[in-house]
């Protein structure tokens, strides 16, 4: 577990920063795969989890929810639009080719049980010290939150600090085959930057202290090439 800020959390769940999840005030943001499962459920052992939240409801997110939820007690939370993938388990359902073999294959190997949802989550809410930011386009529903005080932002998977291929940092936008509106999502990416965060904390790859404004120079790179 690395400290980002105060009670601020990243949890590395495969080598590489490869998957991410954090704990932040208490709550879970995100939940990794379902082979994850007793990787966290130690990690966060001792601690007081108020609630487990999603940046999305796709399969390297809530794979291991239903678990967390059950062993700790605490109910989901996800936005409106995720609601039906996060409970009914069948998250790859909104990939623009869901019969694609890497869908099937994550939702096999990847993808955990569906569970309840007992809130969701819009633009302004808060969860903890974060603001809810509605940030859709890669999923429907996508979340991330935003701290003001320490400027720590969760990303979710609007952008990644890594290739998901090869693994290698960089930024990069989430692959179009996993992605329903990359449009959207790209104006998604231009909202968090006009927030001005001080630490990206990213679904995929090592956090960023956005020192020389690397993000807004990434995405003015992208919109050019879009
Ligand atoms: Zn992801």
């Amino acid at each position: 577990m690395n400290k980002i800020a105060t009670n601020t959390f990243q949890i590395p769940l495969m080598p590489r920063n490869a998957i991410n999840m954090y704990l932040a005030d208490g709550y879970v943001f995100d939940a990794g795969i379902k082979k994850n499962k007793n990787r966290i459920i130690k990690a966060l052992n001792g601690y007081e989890l108020k609630a487990h939240v999603l940046t999305h409801a796709h399969p390297d997110h809530n794979g291991a929810s239903k678990a967390i939820c059950e062993y700790f007690n605490v109910p989901l939370w996800c936005g409106e639009k995720d609601k039906d993938r996060a409970e009914s388990g069948y998250v790859t359902d909104e990939y623009p080719n869901n019969q694609h073999w890497l869908a099937k294959l994550q939702n096999k190997y990847w993808a955990g049980a569906g569970y309840k949802v007992s809130k969701t989550l819009k633009e302004g809410d808060k969860v903890g010290s974060f603001t809810v930011i509605e940030t859709p386009g890669h999923t429907s529903g996508h979340l991330s939150f935003f701290n003001e005080n320490d400027g720590v932002l969760i990303v979710g998977d609007v952008l990644t600090n890594m290739n998901l291929l090869t693994t290698r940092a960089g930024l990069h936008l989430p692959p179009n085959i996993f992605t329903v509106d990359p449009e959207l999502n790209l104006k998604s990416v231009k909202k968090l930057i006009d927030l001005n965060p001080r630490i990206w904390c990213f679904g995929h790859g090592p956090t960023l202290l956005n020192t020389d404004n690397q993000v807004e120079k990434f995405h003015n790179k992208m919109i050019k090439s879009f």
